[in-house]
């Protein structure tokens, strides 16, 4: 990563990111919802150690809330615990969420807390819960396929009705408590898939694995669940034939726009974490070339 200029990561991430600016955010979520799209925005940032970063993201987020409202946008908000303060302490943390959460049910607006590491998994799981038993309905958790806890977490949430996103995980994890093998993660993903729809989650079916989708597609029409219960979820810029076909069934799908200036540590870290995705920049690199 160190070896491609920063330049290139820019060019190659404009694909995957919005832009610099909140005002870059809600115009990719117009195009998008212009064409039957909706979206979930994330302001850029992570693991932060510092006070004032803290702040300064929690003042972003919070005029993004506001600006989702003003543009009558259906998007709604994704944020990761580690960008408002997880690593700074956990009640600090809560506040930051709660005052989030708060505004953002004032403006009718949906709150995804994003999936970080495995050192996280329980701390996320904890304040869903926290925030659901202060009586808020307006959040949702993502499950991650490739960890092997996530049976178990799925039936530890299913009695608050939540909203899940499914994904299988972008982190590497150890083979002790994660499946490694492709195909061991894509048959988990269907067994977690049944679990929520037939147990009343909404769920969010965040995946770009054809084979996946087509398999949730079928047992949806078999099974005939109503378009209440599941959407589909993409990240900005990856597969948008695949979106479009989707789209064109009439499913609900949403769209994951991350913006920011943070977009360098944030392109690179998800580049060095996973390898396949290196794989991907390589190829954007030839074909840029
Ligand atoms: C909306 C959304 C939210 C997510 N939130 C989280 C989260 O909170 N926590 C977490 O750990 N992970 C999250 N992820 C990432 C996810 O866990 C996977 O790492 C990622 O989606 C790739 O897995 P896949 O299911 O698409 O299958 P894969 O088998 O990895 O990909 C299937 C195909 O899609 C294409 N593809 C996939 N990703 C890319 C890409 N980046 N660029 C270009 N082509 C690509 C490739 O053609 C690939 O062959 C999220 C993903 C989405 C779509």
């Amino acid at each position: 990563m160190p070896l491609i200029p920063k330049g290139i990561v820019k060019k190659i991430s404009q694909r995957y990111i919005a832009g610099d600016s909140i005002a870059d955010a809600i115009r990719v979520a117009k195009q998008l919802e212009s064409v039957n799209v909706v979206a979930t925005i994330d302001v850029l940032g992570e693991f932060k150690t510092l006070k004032e970063q803290v702040e300064r993201e929690k003042k972003e987020t919070i005029r993004l809330l506001h600006a989702i409202k003003e543009h009558q946008l259906k998007s709604y908000l994704s944020i990761k615990l580690t960008s408002i303060g997880m690593d700074i302490d956990e009640d600090y943390c809560f506040e930051n969420l709660l005052e989030i959460v708060t505004i953002a049910s004032e403006e009718g607006i949906f709150v995804r807390l994003d999936m970080e590491n495995s050192p996280y998994t329980s701390k996320t799981l904890d304040m869903y819960r926290k925030i659901r038993e202060k009586g808020f309905s307006n959040i949702g958790v993502v499950i991650q396929a490739y960890l092997k806890r996530s049976e178990a977490d799925i039936q530890s949430l299913l009695e608050y009705k939540p909203s899940i996103r499914l994904c299988k995980g972008i982190y590497v994890e150890s083979a002790d408590i994660a499946f490694k093998d492709p195909d061991h993660i894509r048959t988990n993903y269907k067994k977690l898939y049944h679990l929520l729809i037939e147990n009343g989650a909404y769920s969010c079916l965040a995946t770009h694995d054809v084979a996946l989708i087509d398999y949730c597609l079928q047992d949806i029409e078999k099974q005939q669940f109503s378009k209440e219960q599941f959407e589909f979820q993409m990240l900005l810029g990856v597969k948008e034939e695949e979106r479009t076909k989707i789209v064109q069934k009439g499913h609900t799908m949403r769209v994951y726009i991350p913006f920011g200036e943070d977009w360098y540590g944030y392109s690179t870290r998800r580049l060095k974490e996973n390898p396949q995705i290196a794989l991907y920049v390589t190829k954007a690199l030839f074909r840029l070339g």
